[in-house]
């Protein structure tokens, strides 16, 4: 219906205002409330800014999965949703502090770090622990600075393997260390609330760089089993 006017997307109306419209050739005052009425019936209207249409969307979701919006559980449940996506896929910037090592040079773990992700092929979460260590070169790093990479590298839509590869990158870029170990354990939400259906099952990831390949390897995992799974 939309296309006959000749005029942008739905998205681009969206964020058009009225005399930008009627600016738009074969756009009358009676075509514009003819976008008007189709917009109504997508569900969305015209100047809604960016809340507006996700919002309507999950609206919509929930009619889709035979469930009422209106009522009152989940009157506010889109702006929920709108808002824990928006942060929890925001990472959170901070500040890498790092310090001169003054000749420490053994190697130094950190581990049962608490993580959250959610898995990019479902949306579900998947969480667990991860185990991080480094030989430090020149550098050491702030001991909260380990957790807060895992949580910055475990923001948004992910998989398992690509956050534990971020994390050792970070730690790499930041400090140039001999080498790196990062092992993730975690429990997938899709896995156990749908498909296979199996749970209490732990999928383990690892990056291991330089002497955390060869000599430092059975240290650093020694480490890492040590810590009991709940
Ligand atoms: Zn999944």
């Amino acid at each position: 219906m939309l296309k006959a006017y000749r005029v942008p997307s739905i998205g681009a109306l969206l964020n058009m205002s009225d005399i930008e419209l009627l600016s738009l050739r074969n756009v009358g005052k009676r075509t514009l409330q003819n976008i008007d009425e189709a917009l109504a019936e997508e569900g969305l209207s015209r100047g809604s800014h960016s809340a507006e249409a996700p919002r309507a969307w999950i609206q919509k979701l929930l009619r889709h999965i035979g469930d009422d919006p209106d009522r009152e559980g989940l009157q506010a449940t889109p702006d929920r949703v709108l808002k824990f996506l928006r942060d929890f896929c925001t990472p959170k910037d901070f500040r890498f502090t790092t310090f001169d090592s003054e000749g420490y040079d053994e190697m130094i773990v950190q581990t049962d770090i608490p993580f959250f992700s959610l898995c990019e092929h479902h949306m579900l979460p998947f969480f667990g622990r991860a185990h991080v260590g480094y030989i430090p070169k020149e550098r050491i790093v702030g001991l909260s600075k380990l957790a807060r990479a895992v949580r910055y590298c475990s923001a948004g839509l992910q998989n398992q393997e690509r956050v534990t590869h971020a994390v050792g990158q970070m730690i790499e870029d930041q400090i140039q260390p001999l080498g790196v170990g990062v092992v993730l354990e975690a429990r997938h939400l899709c896995m156990e609330m749908r498909g296979v259906n199996v749970h209490d099952t732990w999928t383990t990831t690892s990056r291991l760089t330089g002497p955390f390949r060869g000599t430092a390897r059975a240290e650093f995992l020694s480490f890492v089993h040590r810590c009991e799974k709940q």
